[in-house]
């Protein structure tokens, strides 16, 4: 399958752009060659890489504007909780089915994800055609089946059935709910099975607390101790850390997850980028769930990520509108290790057409500027992911049968 996108603005000049299967082939001018498919730019829209979210709860959804404005531990134990434990793998599908259609709108291509019930959520995500990290979630409670033994079970039955668009991980949930034993297991079965590990990190200054008083250390230094840490770690949140810890994670060129709306609506603190900045720690953008953000527009959480810096450090020149749409792209690859993230020939085809005629893009003095802070969401015209068009200009196949299903589970169990 050939796609041929003309007259495209790319760094700023018009051109033309080849797909062919899931990559990108050719970039010039006057390309005149054979394709199924033809997308007309007419020096109209710009290309940008797909955005990259390094986590979500995607299913949470169905959970959106339930319980807001309360404390991480009453909105999970009075609200979340109570309601999760209730959810079928049905309605774990349509959940997912109905954040990806959000997550297209907004000109997301690729996510990691972390929920109960991975298979319905991967037949969800093979279906609507994005890229995704799935998380095999180990909870100690093992609650609706989130056990190291079902992870297990669940990863050898799927490992050599996924299309190449979708990647297991391991995601042990957190330290203050995953047992020292438990995430041992974890860390050895990533390292043998070469995946992912994901995981809720320092998020609150309980989860210190708690460390602290179980452990006797602080969560970093707990996790070095046990070996936990490397490369392949991707810790979200990751807000209540120490020099020392800061330190250990650059050691271990860990990859963070910086969540800002969840962690602003939560009250959870602020995630310390102008520490971590210029280090070794590869900084990645995440929306979290959308109970706790409520959005899954990454275009908006790159605008209030740079916000929430400049106003925590009073310093206006703390981190760049650049600095955070390579979180949300190239950084997000990195982490995910995925041929994304840039456009240059030989990558992945997960590319975002942004309409230019759009009045948030006017005037075109800078494009990175106008996605990032004047609401690049709005512009987003034609989504490809792996070389497939999953929107042409705003259009989604299959929309309303989503919303309508999902509709039935809306404000689930409320009251
Ligand atoms: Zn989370």
């Amino acid at each position: 399958m050939r796609i041929l996108i003309k007259e495209i603005i790319l760094n700023g000049k018009k051109s033309d752009l080849l797909i062919e299967d899931n990559l990108i082939s050719k970039i010039g001018k006057n390309l005149n060659l054979k394709a199924e498919e033809k997308i007309e730019g007419k020096g109209k829209k710009a290309v940008i890489p797909g955005l990259i979210n390094c986590h979500t709860h995607s299913p949470m959804i169905l959970l959106r504007g339930i319980g807001d404005d309360l404390s991480l531990k009453d909105w999970l134990e009075k609200v979340i909780w109570p309601r999760e434990e209730k959810l079928t793998p049905d309605e774990i599908y349509w959940g997912t089915k109905l954040a990806l259609l959000e997550m297209i709108k907004n000109g997301t291509t690729t996510f990691c994800e972390m929920y109960f019930y991975p298979e319905a959520e991967i037949e969800a995500i093979k279906e609507m055609g994005l890229r995704a990290v799935v998380g095999l979630v180990i909870v100690d409670l093992s609650l609706l089946g989130c056990t190291k033994e079902n992870a297990q079970k669940i990863y050898q039955k799927l490992k050599n059935k996924l299309p190449p668009t979708i990647k297991l991980s391991l995601a042990p949930h957190a330290i203050y709910t995953v047992s020292k034993e438990n995430l041992i297991w974890a860390k050895n079965f990533a390292k043998k099975e070469k995946l992912i590990l994901q995981m809720h990190l320092s998020e609150t200054k309980e989860e210190v607390k708690y460390c602290l008083k179980k452990y006797k250390t602080r969560p970093v230094e707990f996790l070095e101790k046990i070996g936990f840490l490397g490369k392949n770690c991707l810790f979200d949140h990751s807000i209540w850390l120490t020099e020392k810890e800061i330190k250990i994670l650059e050691k271990n060129r860990c990859s963070l997850v910086y969540n800002p709306s969840s962690n602003m609506k939560l009250a959870s603190g602020v995630f310390p980028w102008e520490k971590i900045k210029g280090r070794k720690i590869n900084v990645c953008l995440g929306t979290d769930g959308p109970a706790s953000n409520n959005s899954l527009d990454l275009f908006s959480e790159m605008k209030i990520a740079a916000l929430l810096q400049k106003i925590n450090s009073m310093n206006p020149k703390v981190i760049s509108a650049k600095d955070v749409f390579s979180m949300a792209t190239r950084n997000g690859a990195k982490a995910l290790k995925i041929e994304a993230g840039e456009i240059k020939v030989g990558k992945l085809a997960d590319l975002v057409l942004v309409d230019l005629e759009k009045i948030e893009m006017f005037p075109n003095e800078n494009l990175i500027s106008n996605l990032v802070y004047a609401g690049g969401s709005k512009a987003v015209s034609d989504v490809i992911c792996n070389g497939k068009i999953l929107m042409r200009e705003g259009k989604i196949e299959g929309e309303e049968k989503i919303k309508t299903k999902a509709k039935r589970f809306l404000n689930y169990g409320f009251n």
